[in-house]
């Protein structure tokens, strides 16, 4: 139902979603057609662990209310797909709806003739800086890996070493590490902080102190635990503490960054805007780092680099590979129009990437460098995309593997 004040002039004919898996990881994208021949857009919906659940909630359900809707209605379609559904939020109805808002944003874009950035505001900074991941299964190797990015040009590097166990987070693990116990391939969280600080102490021994140094813990810790680690991790100055708790213990999150020396980052895990929103409001957060596609797209995310502006808080927002290259261009937009930016998470795509996706955005000596073409400046390939079809399980059957010693289920 087009409102009855809204002429429509441009209208959706189609909605489609192609889910293409080049490196393993199942992106989710939206193409939205239009009444205006060659005009279309394109919206990441990426949930790779539940991409079908996400076209058949797109498909079924968002497309019969989308199409013949007006373009230009972007806060409308978005409220309206919010609502429908009586129940909200959620990481498939969100990433679903993230799928047409962005694709929204792109035709917008288009139509104007101007990157996204520029109709949010224009650009606060050149190009973004991005910080990369350093890992090794010991501290000598994470650290060697950290010193090759620094040389190519990072200046923030997240460090993560693998541990006894399969159940490392962001390194490789080590099968049988505890031969003795009931699940030996386990997760020590003892072992994890004491080693922890050990690697940052090595890393500022030999990466020097003019380089930013980030961590993930992964949601794996109790909020007394993560005062710990963060109190140990002080002399070693981190840029931030990422996910310290798991977000069933989000309200403790503010007394754990009270007492904490560093500066705590988190959100990935919110998946509706409301939620993301109170932990920049209940003082939970130095650095709000939300997965854009699981609180709805760019219209709720923008709303919350203006809270954050607003608070005193950063953004770093999530985006590793399993945010498609459509995502990693909204991301940029954030960042290039936001006062409130405080890094972005990179991901150096490989080659295939970029010829499914022309336009992808390149990440090189310590920066992404957005496409400045109309929309978001990202197109895709659809016949090279079916080459690489979704994969099943790779992530469930790495999950399933993170237990305690004790065989106890760890959050992965
Ligand atoms: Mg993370």
């Amino acid at each position: 139902m087009i409102p009855p004040w809204s002429a429509p002039d441009v209208t959706i004919t189609g909605v489609r979603t192609i889910v293409t898996a080049p490196e393993g990881v199942n992106l989710v994208v939206v193409r939205l057609d239009t009444s205006t021949p060659g005009l279309y857009g394109l919206g990441c919906a990426t949930f790779h662990q539940r991409f079908a659940a996400v076209v058949a909630t797109l498909c079924t359900h968002l497309a019969p209310l989308v199409i013949g809707q007006r373009v230009a209605d972007i806060s409308e379609i978005s409220r309206m797909l919010h609502f429908s559904g009586y129940w909200r939020d959620g990481p498939v109805l969100n990433s679903a709806l993230s799928g047409v808002d962005m694709a929204l944003w792109d035709i917008a874009g288009k139509r104007a003739g101007m990157p996204v950035y520029e109709l949010l505001g224009g650009r606060l900074r050149g190009d973004v800086p991005v910080y990369l991941h350093a890992s090794g299964e010991t501290i000598a190797e994470t650290i060697e890996h950290a010193a090759a990015l620094i040389d190519a040009g990072f200046s923030h590097v997240r460090l993560q070493t693998g541990q006894p166990g399969l159940g490392a987070y962001g390194a490789p693990g080590r099968p049988g590490g505890y031969p003795d116990a009931p699940y030996p391939d386990g997760w020590s969280v003892r072992h994890y902080l004491a080693q922890t600080p050990r690697l940052f102490a090595a890393a500022r021994d030999r990466l020097g102190d003019d380089v930013e140094l980030l961590h993930d813990v992964h949601s794996r810790l109790t909020p007394k635990q993560a005062v710990t680690l963060a109190r140990s991790l002080e002399p070693y100055r981190l840029y931030f503490l990422e996910d310290p708790v798991a977000p069933e213990h989000y309200d403790r999150l503010p007394s754990v960054r009270a007492a904490s020396p560093v500066p705590i980052a988190c959100g990935e895990l919110a998946v509706s805007v409301a939620s993301a929103a109170r932990l920049v409001t209940s003082g939970g957060v130095d650095l709000l780092r939300c997965h854009v596609s699981a609180i709805g797209g760019l219209t709720p995310a923008r709303k919350l680099a203006d809270l954050c502006e607003l608070s005193g808080v950063q953004t770093a927002w999530h985006a590793p590979a399993d945010v498609s290259p459509v995502g990693a261009a909204a991301n940029l937009a954030l960042d290039l129009a936001s006062p409130a930016f405080g890094i972005q998470e990179g991901h150096v795509y490989p080659d295939i990437v970029h010829e499914i996706f022309p336009g992808t955005p390149v990440v090189a000596a310590g920066y992404a460098r957005p496409s400045a073409a109309p929309g978001w400046g990202v197109d895709l390939d659809e016949r090279l995309a079916a080459e690489h079809p979704p994969v099943l399980g790779g992530h469930e059957r790495w999950a399933a593997t993170v237990r305690r010693p004790d065989g106890a289920i760890e959050a992965p």
